[in-house]
Formats: C-alpha cells, structure tokens, sequence
C-alpha cells in the first residue's frame, strides 16, 4: 500500500511531525506503540525502515491518517529522503507490526524516551490516558529545548490528569532552563521513588535503552516489567 504524505511541520532543524494517508481505501489496523515500514528505492537498492507510530488508532480525521515524529539521522540514506519528501508525494509502506505495545490491563508506569522515541508513548497516552487510568510517568530526554517536540500537548496532559507526570530533560540546556537537566538515567531514581511495582517502558537508541535497563536490573526489577524498543 502506499501512504501520501500531507503535511510535514519541523519543530527544529531535523525534527519533524509529519501527517500522512493511507492511499487507495486502506485503514491502519494497530495497536499503540507499533510501527510502520516505509520501503523505497534508493541507488538501484530496496531500502526498508521502520517508524513508530505518534497518533493513537481512530484518533484522527480521516481514519486513514496517521502520524510520524522523524530525525533527519546524520549520514542516514532513509531519513535524508523522508525529509525531502513534499506534501503529495507519496512511499511504499506496510501495515503495522511490533510488539512495543501496552500491557493490558496497564499498570503504573513509567515512560522513558530519547529523541524521537517519544512517538509511540503519544500514541499510548493518547489512546489510555483518562480518569481512570494508573499512573504514568513521561521521563523524555533531548539535547535541546527547541527539540521538545509535543510538549504542549504532554504539559496540557499533566495539567488535566493527577495521575500523569511529565517530566522533560535537557542534556545541553541554556541557561534559562529552569526544568530537569542530564540524562535520563539521572532522574530514574526520582521517577521509580521506593516502588518496583510499576512497569517500564524505554524507547529511543540503543546507548540509553541498554544504560537504563541494566540501572533496573541492578535496582532488583524482573525482565517482565522491562520493556523496550531500540530505533538502532
Ligand atoms: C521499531 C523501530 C521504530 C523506529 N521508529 C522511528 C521513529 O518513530 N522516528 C525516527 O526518526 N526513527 C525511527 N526509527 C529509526 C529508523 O528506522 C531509521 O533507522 C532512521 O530513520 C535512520 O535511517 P537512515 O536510513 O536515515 O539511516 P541509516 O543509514 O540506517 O543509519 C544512520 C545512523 O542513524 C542512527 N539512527 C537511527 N535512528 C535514529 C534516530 N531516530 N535519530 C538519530 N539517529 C538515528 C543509526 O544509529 C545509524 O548510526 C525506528 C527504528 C525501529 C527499529
């Protein structure tokens, strides 16, 4: 099937939203925390990559539009051409797949993301937010406060949920921030206080995946709880 780009906003240079459509009749059927796989050819070369979902299933208006949060990767050949792309142009694609997903019932939670590993915890927090939901932490690292992509949207989030905390951190600040600086792995403390009963959810490369699940095994969490998806 193939997917037409509509719009494309970049927060920052490199980062971007970008809307697509399912063409000819087709629908995404998945659940949040899934990806697509785009596919084209670059230098006489089949290229596949995948990408994670941001929009939560039924979300949208059409029903066949869906929702990227993309890096422009330095030297990467996929992303350079997702990023020249123009509204109309269109990309192969297939149907959703992955395993990152909720689990179900959730329980309390807690979220970390680097980067553009934000996009499928926005499509949970889209679908399972509501009153009546656990606990959810959003621990989300970048290097800069420009590339805080949907903060608004999580900030206004925080403000309507008592149960849903938001907490951004910034490796490279300026000096006028005033919010969480460093590392993920700085704040996980904070964020898990004395509880191991909660799940965790890791989601960007593979540095940070790795470097906080081996902190959680250290601090006595099971594998069960643990789940993780690394772009790298
Ligand atoms: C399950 C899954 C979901 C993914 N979801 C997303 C997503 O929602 N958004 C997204 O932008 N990417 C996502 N990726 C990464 C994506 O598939 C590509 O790897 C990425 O676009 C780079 O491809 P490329 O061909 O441009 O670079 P390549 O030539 O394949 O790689 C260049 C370098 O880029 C690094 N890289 C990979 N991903 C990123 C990234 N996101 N930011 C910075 N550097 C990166 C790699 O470590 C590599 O060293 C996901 C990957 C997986 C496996």
């Amino acid at each position: 099937m193939k997917a037409k780009l509509i719009e494309r906003v970049e927060v920052a240079p490199g980062l971007g939203h970008f809307v697509f459509e399912a063409q000819n009749g087709n629908t995404l059927q998945f659940t949040p925390g899934q990806f697509v796989s785009f596919t084209t050819e670059i230098d006489g070369r089949e290229i596949t990559r995948a990408y994670s979902l941001a929009s939560a299933p039924g979300h949208e208006d059409p029903a066949n539009r869906f929702e990227l949060c993309l890096n422009l990767a330095p030297e990467g050949i996929f992303s350079h051409r997702l990023f020249a792309m123009q509204p109309g142009d269109t990309v192969e694609m297939r149907q959703p797949l992955g395993m990152f997903t909720l689990r179900q019932p959730p329980r309390d939670s807690l979220f970390i993301a680097t980067g553009t590993g934000i996009a499928p915890f926005r499509s949970m927090l889209q679908a399972h937010l509501n009153e009546a939901s656990p606990q959810f932490t959003l621990l989300y690292g970048v290097r800069y406060e420009s590339h805080l992509i949907y903060r608004a949207e999580f900030e206004a989030l925080a403000a309507r949920f008592p149960q849903f905390r938001f907490w951004p951190t910034l490796s490279r600040p300026e000096p006028s921030w005033t919010g969480r600086t460093g590392h993920v792995q700085k704040h996980l403390e904070e964020a898990l206080g004395n509880c191991t009963d909660v799940d965790v959810y890791l989601c960007g490369l593979k540095l940070m995946v790795d470097g906080v699940r081996s902190l959680l095994k250290g601090a006595g969490f099971d594998r069960k709880q643990i789940f993780y998806e690394k772009y790298d």
